[in-house]
């Protein structure tokens, strides 16, 4: 079997990654960048390693990066960020974030009686008992649950730091979704880590599994413009040639595959997709030359919405000796209907509240910057996972295509979505043979 992989990002690389494995697949990757990784990019820079996605990894006891780890041979480290170390900052007010129990009983944000209850949530969700997974959104359980203002401000801001989204798109995110995700989280031992080294530690394994087979090539720079169908194989078109395959694996956003298959005979078959929104936020890198102040891992403005990470508290290797890595991240509500000129104003307003939450925990940073990046629209996940937008199926009914990526269905959020669904993609073509 011949198959075309449309993308090297992290879906597409670990679809490639398994298949290469079967003596009876042989097959192209296709990247249109000069690099792979995608989102999961990563370079260096004055001696920082900055990633274009950060490479945080939530339950990772629970994740399909574990799986992958066993399956595929991978070697990585990890370091779990400090959990008494997260903050969150309500009003004036600084206290732990309750990510656990020690955390919870430590909190400011809740009450006693108003903790009794949250840990019940917890308890339910873990049990796999919540009332959640029977709402249609998580807007609509908290209507009618009966909770404190200060319970429901918790609930929509756990959802906003897992899922990078506003509270108005975290009252949309769906009952089982939230009841599936919290239910893993809540059981793993290993919430938030690292991968030590960034992704690329993870993209290099992968591309060498790929290029290890013989049986596999990737064409670099090479991006997909055309697609057709011609005596029971598939043309893909490229600048540099025009080759047939067996079978066709798109492993990008959707967005982008909408524009691709436009005027073929399988573009009203992506119709249901083509309405999704993405997750988009404005990322704000700073890498400093010395440490300025170390006084939490990660900080989170429950006011503003807005979080900064200290990456370099927990992966010390992406920093020159001495430096200090810091990356912001501002959640973004959707495009203002005001026009250009609105949206301008609104970045610009979040730009101010994320520097003054840098100057209100890092003083003097300004003075240290070796290195700065800030991008005002970084697409986190292609589909926002909330009521409305509709995640592409592995395989869509009528279409002869496999699709995987962060914006398919698949199992978790974010970069577990991508495994997960390369994984899956390539456990269904193996089954073809
Ligand atoms: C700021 C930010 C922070 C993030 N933080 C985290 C985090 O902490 N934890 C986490 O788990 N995830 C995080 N993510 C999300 C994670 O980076 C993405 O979910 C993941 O990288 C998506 O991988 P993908 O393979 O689905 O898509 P992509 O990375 O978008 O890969 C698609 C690839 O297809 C290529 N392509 C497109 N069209 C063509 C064509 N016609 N021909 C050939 N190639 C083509 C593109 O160049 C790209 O390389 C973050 C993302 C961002 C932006």
């Amino acid at each position: 079997m011949n198959v075309a992989i449309i993308g090297g990002g992290l879906a597409g690389l670990t679809a490639a990654a398994y298949l290469s494995e079967q003596p009876g697949v042989r097959g192209v990757l296709f990247e249109r960048s000069p690099q792979l990784g995608g989102r999961a990019f990563t370079y260096e820079k004055a001696g920082f390693t900055l990633n274009y996605g950060a490479h945080a990894i939530y339950g990772l006891d629970r994740h399909t990066l574990s799986v992958m780890e066993r399956e595929l041979n991978l070697e990585f480290s990890s370091k779990q960020v400090d959990k008494r170390k997260v903050m969150y900052e309500k009003g004036e007010q600084l206290t732990p974030a309750p990510l656990d129990f020690v955390n919870l009983v430590k909190t400011d944000l809740l009450t006693a009686m108003q903790k009794v209850r949250f840990v019940g949530e917890i308890t339910a969700i873990i049990a796999n008992i919540h009332q959640i997974k029977h709402y249609a959104t998580l807007g609509d359980y908290l209507a009618e649950s009966g909770a404190d203002e200060d319970v429901k401000e918790l609930w929509e801001h756990l959802v906003c730091s897992n899922f990078f989204i506003t509270p108005e798109d975290a009252r949309r995110v769906p009952g089982p979704v939230i009841s599936d995700y919290y239910h893993n989280l809540f059981l793993s031992h290993r919430p938030v880590n690292y991968v030590l080294g960034s992704w690329a530690v993870i993209t290099n394994q992968l591309r060498d599994k790929v290029a290890a087979s013989g049986r596999w090539s990737i064409a670099l720079q090479e991006g997909v413009d055309g697609i057709r169908y011609e005596q029971g194989s598939y043309m893909l078109k490229t600048k540099a040639r025009e080759e047939a395959f067996d079978r066709v694996v798109f492993a990008m956003p959707v967005q982008q595959i909408v524009k691709l298959l436009r005027g073929t005979p399988w573009e009203p078959f992506l119709a249901p997709y083509e309405q999704n929104t993405a997750t988009e936020v404005m990322v704000y890198d700073i890498g400093l030359k010395h440490v300025v102040a170390r006084p939490f891992s990660y900080i989170s403005d429950m006011n503003h919405k807005l979080f900064i990470s200290d990456v370099s508290a927990t992966d010390h290797t992406l920093v020159p000796e001495g430096g200090q890595l810091l990356q912001g991240i501002a959640y973004l509500s959707d495009e203002s209907s005001g026009g250009d000129e609105d949206r301008k104003a609104y970045l610009e307003e979040r730009t101010q509240q994320m520097e003054s939450l840098f100057d209100r925990h890092y003083p003097n940073w300004r003075d240290a910057v070796a290195v700065k990046r800030v991008s005002k629209k970084a697409m986190v996940q292609s589909v926002k996972n909330i009521a409305g937008n509709r995640l592409v199926p592995n395989r869509i009914e009528s279409m002869p295509f496999y699709f995987c990526g962060d914006g398919c269905e698949g199992k978790g959020e974010l970069a577990e979505r991508a495994f997960s669904s390369g994984r899956r993609v390539a456990e269904l073509l193996v089954a073809k043979l």
